[in-house]
């Protein structure tokens, strides 16, 4: 089989090799920045002059290799496609930082406001294998002098020393004292319980300076960007920046009276006091208690590249670090065949089960069992945090388009006069074996 394959790919290489457009081919793949995955479109884009209606120029992919254009599939998944997860990383660690000291439309000012690097966690779930460090060393996972035998048999102690890769580390000691189902709902909950969290928190920082929250909007605004890690146990838990501003957003220092102290005060009430119930199952969650409140200063232990670099890196990471798949699981998976570790089987097992559950369907827990029951976005940000992963995006495409115009492919016409139809249809994703060892190639820079 392996032969076959080979000779297939060889033969897909000499065979989009001999192609006469095969320079125009390597410019599209080119131009997807290696791209793993691209999506091929089919189409055209016509321009016509607003006044008179007349055609002035027409691109259609029938001219293009194979009929289609080849675009980057722009995901921010590292197992799906490193080159577009790099690009979304690079992004949001610009984001991040522009909020935090300025650039991409923030002014400079942004970096005397105060802020906060705050990490909420889940809660326990059962106990489960960890490598803990005290100076230096390694800990027992969970030592427990007098440990109680649980209901299956287990003790409910472990000594050991994890090393860093054991694969141990985060499943529970006795799996089915674990409580699978509180794990998954948590995650399902989780953006609710954020939204009441941001809530809470200007609720409690309003009142500690003696304001409403209507009368706290005219002097300040509680700016926020954060990101969802996957915790080795299969639970997430956040990250976020949060970051006192003036009525104005980032354009407006926050008034004097507007503290860290206040802040970090707000975040560790906010933290504590909210909750997020799932009805149908009698159940209320809440933050676990290991909450991490820290200052972000320019010069400090925590400067604003280390944050910006810390939140862009779990940006690209899903929930394929736990072990699970990154693709959805369909009604006629078996289960026990999916190549993965118990404990995922296990938390995904729970979210079919509970998906089943009439008065649970908004959470959509089967359509969300390969995250585990998380369907939430991976980062987000409060509207006047920083700029927008769409105004980079849409900066780096104005980039693209004036490539196009000066290799010829698109007119350069006055916007306002021009009148742009464009008709795009989805033609498929991805590159056959032969064509992705020429793509590799060509990123490398053989060619
Ligand atoms: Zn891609
Ligand atoms: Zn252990
Ligand atoms: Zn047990």
């Amino acid at each position: 089989m392996p032969h076959l394959a080979h000779s297939h790919a060889v033969a897909g290489m000499i065979h989009r090799l001999n192609q006469p457009d095969y320079d125009r081919w390597a410019n599209q793949i080119k131009r997807t920045g290696g791209c793993r995955q691209p999506i091929h479109l089919r189409g055209k884009v016509e321009h016509y002059d607003q006044a008179t209606g007349h055609l002035l120029h027409r691109y259609s992919t029938t001219q293009e290799p194979n009929g289609v254009l080849r675009v980057p599939c722009k995901t921010r998944r590292v197992t799906r496609c490193p080159a577009c997860a790099e690009v979304y990383r690079a992004d949001t660690y610009q984001l991040v930082r522009a909020g935090l000291i300025g650039g991409k439309g923030v002014p400079e000012t942004v970096s005397s406001h105060p802020c906060l690097f705050v990490t909420l966690t889940a809660p326990s779930f059962g106990a489960v294998h960890v490598r803990r460090e005290k100076t230096g060393r390694v800990l027992p996972c969970h030592a427990r002098r007098d440990a109680q035998t649980c209901p299956h048999g287990q003790v409910m102690s472990c000594t050991e020393r994890h090393s860093a890769d054991d694969p141990r580390l985060g499943e529970p000691l006795c799996p089915d004292c674990y409580d699978y189902d509180g794990s998954v709902l948590f995650n399902a909950i989780s953006p609710e319980l954020w939204r009441r969290f941001t809530l809470a928190l200007r609720r409690r920082f309003a009142r500690l300076n003696g304001l409403t929250v209507k009368a706290l909007r005219e002097h300040v605004t509680i700016a926020f960007a954060k990101v969802a890690e996957y915790q080795r146990r299969g639970v997430v838990h956040f990250h976020a920046v949060i970051r006192l501003d003036g009525p104005d957003g980032p354009n407006s220092p926050p008034p004097a009276w507007a503290t860290a102290d206040a802040l970090e005060q707000a975040v560790q009430h906010a933290a504590a006091a909210v909750t997020a119930e799932v009805k149908p199952l009698n159940r209320t969650f809440q933050w676990g208690t290991q909450l991490d409140v820290r200052r972000i200063t320019m010069n400090g232990d925590l400067t604003e590249q280390a944050v910006a670099a810390y939140i862009a890196k779990y940006a690209t990471k899903a929930a394929e670090c736990v072990g699970t798949l990154d693709r959805r699981i369909q009604p006629l998976d078996n289960l026990d065949a999916l190549p993965i570790r118990d404990h995922a089987r296990r938390l995904i097992a729970a979210c079919m089960r509970l998906g089943e559950h009439p008065g649970l369907a908004d959470l959509r827990l089967t359509h969300w069992a390969h995250m585990l029951g998380f369907r939430g976005h991976f980062s987000t940000k409060s509207r006047h945090y920083s700029t927008t992963l769409g105004a980079l995006r849409a900066a780096r495409e104005e980039h693209m388009r004036t490539e196009q115009v000066t290799t010829g492919r698109l007119p350069l016409f006055d916007e306002d006069t021009v009148l742009v139809v464009a008709h795009w249809q989805y033609a498929g994703q991805g590159l056959s074996l032969g064509d992705a060892i020429l793509a590799a190639a060509i990123e490398g820079g053989y060619r």
